[in-house]
């Protein structure tokens, strides 16, 4: 039994079927999380003979990280290796102030978005509540004696977390839990490509929704998203005011700008009216390059002409600037196959891309180094 797989709830039913008392549960959770204890020899509030038993039972084995690279922007990628052959990947990202962790949920994802890497490798397996506590106590382990902390975590990585929600949740239970890992839900967002049946959940534990829109109407988004055959726009928003309804919550709309595709200003037009009745956030993304893809990034001027007219009509919209594109963890770019993937990108000809800031209304260029141009 992989003890970070169970909720303190698990625990707590598991040592009653040991004939234990509940209290123990905590004693345990606070030597693992806040002590970052794994010894059982060294939890002396729990008798000998019930370490002895423990010992047998319960492992602490954490998915080995195969590789950590570093990007010259500051953001820091980890592959972990999650056994018979498979591997996920996990990335850190600084900005303002905070430390975001985006996490796996999966190795590989049936969802098969036409312009993601990790859609291009069929589903393998969904990752189990283990490992993906797994990845965050790894990260934590890695960088807190640089006196850093985790502070959100995005269920960005691999994978579609609501087709693995049991095992998302249950991780997402245990990092928010005063006794795991404290992490607070109002930091935790869990994105979706819009697998409707299961978006009740996200408002049921509390968290973040961000759905992946990347489209403006049904007929693109179809093209660029099988699921929205199953699932069109309009359920979806159904489920997206359901949520709102439930939590109170803005939703962020995440939208990839393919070029020729999902780029142009009468597209953000009707992007703007299609969500101007949910209160929502739009984070535009502009396309990321991977091997093999049938897509390109639109030209800067391109990005900023949608991002304007958005801007302009009111919306409430964000440019996210690309992160960590030269170690090859920027959006859409994760993937599990890691002997034949590309292990950096060249990125000497292209732009990195540019940010806006809203209250002072100026956009700042960013160097291939993550530096803001002068
Ligand atoms: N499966 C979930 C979460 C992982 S994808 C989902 O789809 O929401 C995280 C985000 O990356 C999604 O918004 C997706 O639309 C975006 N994305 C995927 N491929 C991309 C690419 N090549 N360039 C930019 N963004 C991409
Ligand atoms: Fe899966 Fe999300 Fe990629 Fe679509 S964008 S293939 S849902 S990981």
């Amino acid at each position: 039994m992989n003890f970070y797989g169970m909720t303190q709830d698990d625990l707590k039913a598991y040592l009653k079927g040991l004939g234990k008392e509940q209290f123990r549960a905590q004693q345990i959770f606070k030597w693992v999380y806040e002590r970052r204890t794994i010894d059982l020899e060294q939890m002396l509030n729990l008798s000998k003979s019930f370490r002895e038993e423990l010992k047998d039972k319960l492992s602490f084995d954490l998915p080995k990280v195969l590789s950590h690279l570093k990007s010259v922007d500051g953001t820091q990628k980890f592959l972990f290796d999650v056994k018979d052959g498979n591997s996920v990947e996990a990335v850190l990202i600084p900005s303002d102030g905070r430390l975001t962790l985006c996490i796996s949920s999966e190795v590989g994802c049936n969802m098969a978005c036409k312009f993601c890497y990790t859609g291009k490798q069929k589903l393998k397996r969904r990752l189990e509540a283990h490992e993906i506590v797994g990845q965050f106590m790894q990260v934590t382990d890695l960088i807190s004696p640089q006196g850093q902390r985790i502070s959100n975590i995005v269920f960005m990585g691999m994978g579609e977390p609501l087709d693995n929600s049991d095992n998302v949740f249950k991780s997402i239970e245990t990092l928010h839990d005063s006794w795991g890992m404290n992490i607070s839900k109002r930091k935790i967002t869990v994105s979706t490509s819009g697998v409707v049946p299961e978006m009740w959940k996200v408002a049921h534990h509390k968290v973040r929704l961000a759905v992946s829109l990347n489209a403006s109407n049904d007929d693109v988004r179809t093209q660029v998203m099988p699921i929205n055959k199953r699932y069109p726009i309009k359920d979806l928003f159904a489920a997206c005011r359901e949520y709102y309804q439930a939590t109170g919550d803005r939703i962020t709309f995440e939208y990839v700008m393919l070029k020729g595709v999902t780029d142009s200003v009468e597209q953000a037009r009707e992007l703007h009216n299609l969500t101007k009745s949910i209160p929502c956030k739009i984070n535009i993304i502009p396309f990321n390059e991977h091997p093999g893809a049938d897509y390109t990034r639109p030209s800067d001027e391109q990005i900023e002409l949608f991002h304007s007219e958005l801007m302009r009509l009111g919306s409430h919209v964000l440019l996210r600037r690309t992160m960590g594109r030269d170690i090859f963890a920027a959006c859409g770019q994760l993937t599990s196959e890691f002997d034949n993937k590309p292990k950096q990108m060249d990125i000497s000809n292209s732009k990195i891309g540019s940010v806006y800031d809203r209250n002072k209304n100026v956009k700042t260029a960013f160097t291939a180094e993550g530096v803001p141009r002068v």
